[in-house]
């Protein structure tokens, strides 16, 4: 990323490194919006942000659902954790710790997401369970596990970032309600029912429905996490599986990274009749930060572009200059959205399920688009000084940052120790073994 800043300059912005090109090419030719590009208009120059709101920002809890630097530390980094050195601000990505300290950040839900087609699901898991673990232990003074609700509290009080394990995608269980005790085990606090993909259990918002949302097992599934004090996660299913998952969860859910379908119909955002229901159940959508679930159609015009792009040169620099050189211009900016778009999408949530339903859920490191002033983990209290122009409350503003999340964890942990005392474990039926055995 710092790369491309570099040939266009950089911009320090109270602490948000932001790569402003586009804005200021805009400021500086005020040549008006075209009628049909009434968006371009939204990308004026990033205003300061007050001191109001960083003392705001700062006295909150800010508790992002997502963040995808795992997969980047396993497939761009190596696996020893030597390659990418977080203690540094690096050229590259959006996640390392003096980022994470300049955007206030003081719990994350670590995904430890792997592909849907991943051909070895759970034993991938556990290694990325493990990667988050060791990342944590080479940075203690910056990081510390937590597995409860207090544990959050007590570790951000101590100045670190209380470190979560998602699990994206259930096709991780491997259909065993066994391997779901394991990973709850091994520490995962989440598990998104699907990724992509529709699994032989519950389908997914970007594939082709088979079970008209979850199957009896499925429904099982979500039962056992609530049992566990794992938090079902509805971000990746489809809509109808949304809807059973509420019925059957007895816990509050969540979306861990999912922003409004009104707003942005991609079908992995969430409609308004699920955030009736979400606030019926005392859970919390929190809101994506990627282009393509902020701005209607941003991903399929980024799409086109990078094919038109990709059509145009062979593999190799000139391709890569090429992309570079268009995710630098006005078009780009405009296609990305900027922080506003996204307070439009909290605005939405908060009309529709309440201001004590709406999170956080950046994304970070898993998007490959991002909206103008929220480029990177620094960039939280841009989003912040937004919502206190809008007419937020500190009070619920501090709900938005991670109050919520953490009451819907909190109040998932009590559900748990509440089944635990009157119910048995799910039990799967055991598989017939091998001739032999
Ligand atoms: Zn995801």
């Amino acid at each position: 990323m710092n790369k491309r800043r570099a040939s266009v300059g950089r911009v320090l912005v109270m602490g948000c490194l932001l790569n402003l090109s586009g804005v200021i090419a805009r400021a500086q030719t005020p040549t008006p919006a075209p009628p049909d590009r009434p968006e371009a208009a939204k990308a004026d120059p990033l205003p300061m942000i007050s001191d109001r709101a960083r003392k705001i920002h700062a006295s909150g809890l800010l508790f992002d659902g997502h963040n995808d630097l795992p997969w980047r530390l396993r497939t761009e980094g190596d696996f020893d954790l030597k390659r990418f050195d977080l203690s540094r601000r690096l050229d590259s990505g959006q996640t390392d710790i003096p980022r994470l300290r300049e955007g206030g950040v003081k719990a994350q839900f670590w995904s430890v997401y792997i592909p849907s087609e991943h051909p070895d699901p759970a034993r991938t898991v556990v290694e990325q369970i493990d990667l988050v673990k060791r990342m944590v232990a080479r940075y203690p003074d910056a990081f510390a596990m937590a597995y409860s609700a207090d544990d959050v509290e007590r570790v951000a009080r101590s100045g670190k970032v209380a470190s979560l394990i998602g699990i994206e995608g259930g096709v991780a269980i491997e259909d065993s309600l066994a391997q779901l005790r394991a990973f709850h085990a091994l520490g995962a606090r989440y598990m998104t029912l699907t990724h992509n993909k529709t699994l032989a259990w519950a389908d997914a918002a970007t594939d082709s429905p088979r079970h008209d949302g979850l199957t009896p097992f499925g429904e099982r599934v979500v039962k056992e996490m609530n049992r566990l004090g794992m938090l079902v996660d509805i971000s990746h299913v489809s809509p109808a599986t949304m809807a059973d998952a509420l019925k059957v969860s007895q816990a509050p859910i969540i979306a861990s990274h999912s922003s409004a379908f009104a707003l942005c119909p991609s079908p992995r955002n969430v409609p308004d009749s699920i955030l009736r229901e979400v606030s019926r159940n005392g859970g919390v959508v929190m809101v994506n930060f990627y282009s393509g679930f902020i701005v209607p159609n941003a991903g399929a015009k980024v799409r086109a572009v990078l094919e038109e792009i990709q059509a145009k040169y062979p593999e190799g620099p000139a391709r890569r200059k090429a992309i570079a050189a268009w995710r630098q211009s006005n078009e780009a900016a405009t296609v990305r959205g900027t922080y506003r778009d996204v307070a439009d999408h909290i605005d939405h949530i908060v009309k529709i399920a309440g201001i004590d339903h709406v999170g956080i859920g950046s994304d970070f490191d898993g998007i490959t688009q991002w909206p103008i002033g929220l480029e990177d983990v620094s960039c939280f209290p841009r989003l912040t000084d937004e919502l206190l122009r809008r007419g937020y409350s500190e009070a619920d503003i501090h709900k938005i940052l991670g109050g919520n999340v953490l009451r819907a964890f909190r109040r998932a942990g009590e559900v748990a120790m509440r089944l635990r005392a009157t119910a048995p474990p799910e039990v799967d039926a055991i598989k017939e073994e091998p001739k032999g055995y």
